[in-house]
């Protein structure tokens, strides 16, 4: 029972050698996990001498699981990750088909992922296309399982779509929908309990970290009662459980023993795309909707050139189940060729580790990808870019880029 983690009044419990489960992932996926394994294992020695160990469990999805077992997403997987809490996983291949979901969608929502979590720090030598990406420091929390992309949505046409229209025009007065006879519909559900835990995750996370400002990123403008309802109801819960208190200007903080208040702020997500390019060291942590959070994310993620590399990983903070994940695809295109770069994984491993607070090796993981990053030895992709902006480097495969981060361990 010690390899297990568990989870008691909201605390994680680490064991000291835990199993974790590993989703290999399509394509790309052999490659990169082969990395981030070494990678995690050789930094866990370092820091802990062999106190502290990672027991890896491989769980099947995927190609891999329908060409091993015949399903996707078998049973036993969920399980595993229901069992052991905390698994990493490398790309999966959507399957292409109607009616079938992608794998990824699928797992948050049989475990209830409602936070998507994804670190935006620029990291030294990255070719980034803005001046100063060593101003965006952020950590946005995306709710993960509500808004638009609940998947509630008819086809233009359609008899359901019919009825909707019918039910919309006859029972509530609606007379707004431009063009009813080919109109498709999609439905936005946003709650006060699936925003209150979303934001009460990214305040917790916010005052653990010693973060300086939480942002609640919406569109309440237009959209009242659902971006609205997640501003006011994110006000009204840092009010009630964090105690926080507007001041004379109208801003809101929470109180902080020996260093400053955190500031709860918000920002309308059109102005707030323009500020991360003008003035992004205003922000700090963000707390933001599905469809924002999805736009937010990627532009924060190119800023610091790290779209490829991005790390990210989805959680619920109540019943501790995260899984860490590569957020880029399975690059069919470079599978099997050692081209691939292995860091966004590299860096969703670096998230674990912090999510188990084995921050010693966490630590060590960044340092060694800071150094590697900086002496210009890369692989492909990184590769074109520096030469492109004339920069020495050397052009690595992904099996010598990661010698090289065990080496810099
Ligand atoms: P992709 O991210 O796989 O590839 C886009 C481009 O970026 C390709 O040219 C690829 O070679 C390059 N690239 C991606 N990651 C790279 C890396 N680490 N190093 C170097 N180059 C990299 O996106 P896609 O082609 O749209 O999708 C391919 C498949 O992946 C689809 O089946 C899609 O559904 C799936 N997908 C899975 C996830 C996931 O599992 N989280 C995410 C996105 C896409």
């Amino acid at each position: 029972m010690d390899s297990l983690i568990t989870l008691k009044n909201g605390k994680l419990f680490v064991p000291s050698h835990p199993i974790v489960p590993f989703i290999e992932g399509d394509g790309v996926g052999k490659e990169i996990t082969a990395v981030m394994k070494q990678v995690v294992d050789t930094a866990v020695a370092k820091a802990y001498a062999g106190n502290r160990t990672i027991e890896w469990k491989e769980i099947l999805a995927g190609q891999k699981a329908m060409d091993e077992v015949g399903s996707f997403l078998p049973d036993e997987t969920l399980d595993a990750i229901s069992h052991y809490k905390v698994a990493i996983k490398g790309p999966l291949t959507t399957p292409v088909g109607k009616g079938m979901r992608s794998l990824n969608v699928t797992l948050r929502q049989k475990l209830d992922l409602y936070v998507c979590l994804r670190p935006v720090e620029y990291l030294c030598g990255v070719p980034s296309p803005v001046k100063h990406p060593e101003k965006v420091d952020m950590v946005v929390f995306r709710e993960n399982t509500e808004d638009i992309y609940a998947g509630i949505e008819w086809e233009a046409g359609s008899s359901e779509v019919g009825k909707v229209l019918a039910f919309l025009a006859d029972e509530m007065g609606v007379d707004k929908i431009r063009f009813p006879k080919s109109s498709a519909l999609g439905i936005k559900p946003v709650s006060r309990e699936g925003s209150e835990r979303l934001i009460r995750s990214a305040i917790s996370y916010a005052l653990e970290n010693d973060r300086r400002n939480v942002t609640l990123v919406h569109k309440g403008n237009i959209m009242k009662f659902t971006e609205g309802g997640f501003l006011t109801w994110g006000y009204a819960l840092a009010e009630r459980e964090f105690g926080a208190v507007k001041n004379a200007q109208g801003r809101y903080f929470i109180k902080r023993q020996g260093q400053e208040d955190l500031e709860i702020k918000d920002c309308i997500c059109d102005a707030f795309l323009q500020n991360i390019l003008l003035k992004p060291e205003v922000y700090d942590v963000i707390a933001t909707l599905n469809l924002n959070g999805d736009y937010i994310s990627d532009a924060l993620a190119a800023e610091i050139g790290g779209i490829g590399i991005a790390p990210g990983a989805n959680i619920n903070y109540e019943s501790g189940f995260a899984i860490f994940e590569a957020t880029h695809g399975t690059a069919p295109d470079i599978a099997g060729k050692n081209l691939v770069n292995p860091l966004s994984l590299v860096l969703s491993a670096e998230m674990m580790l912090r999510y188990l607070h084995w921050n010693e090796a966490a630590d060590l993981v960044r340092d060694s990808v800071s150094r590697s990053i900086s002496s210009g030895k890369v692989t492909q992709d990184f590769y074109h870019l520096l030469q492109d902006e004339k920069i020495p480097s050397v052009l690595l495969g992904t099996r010598e880029f990661g010698e090289t981060l065990i080496e810099n361990l």
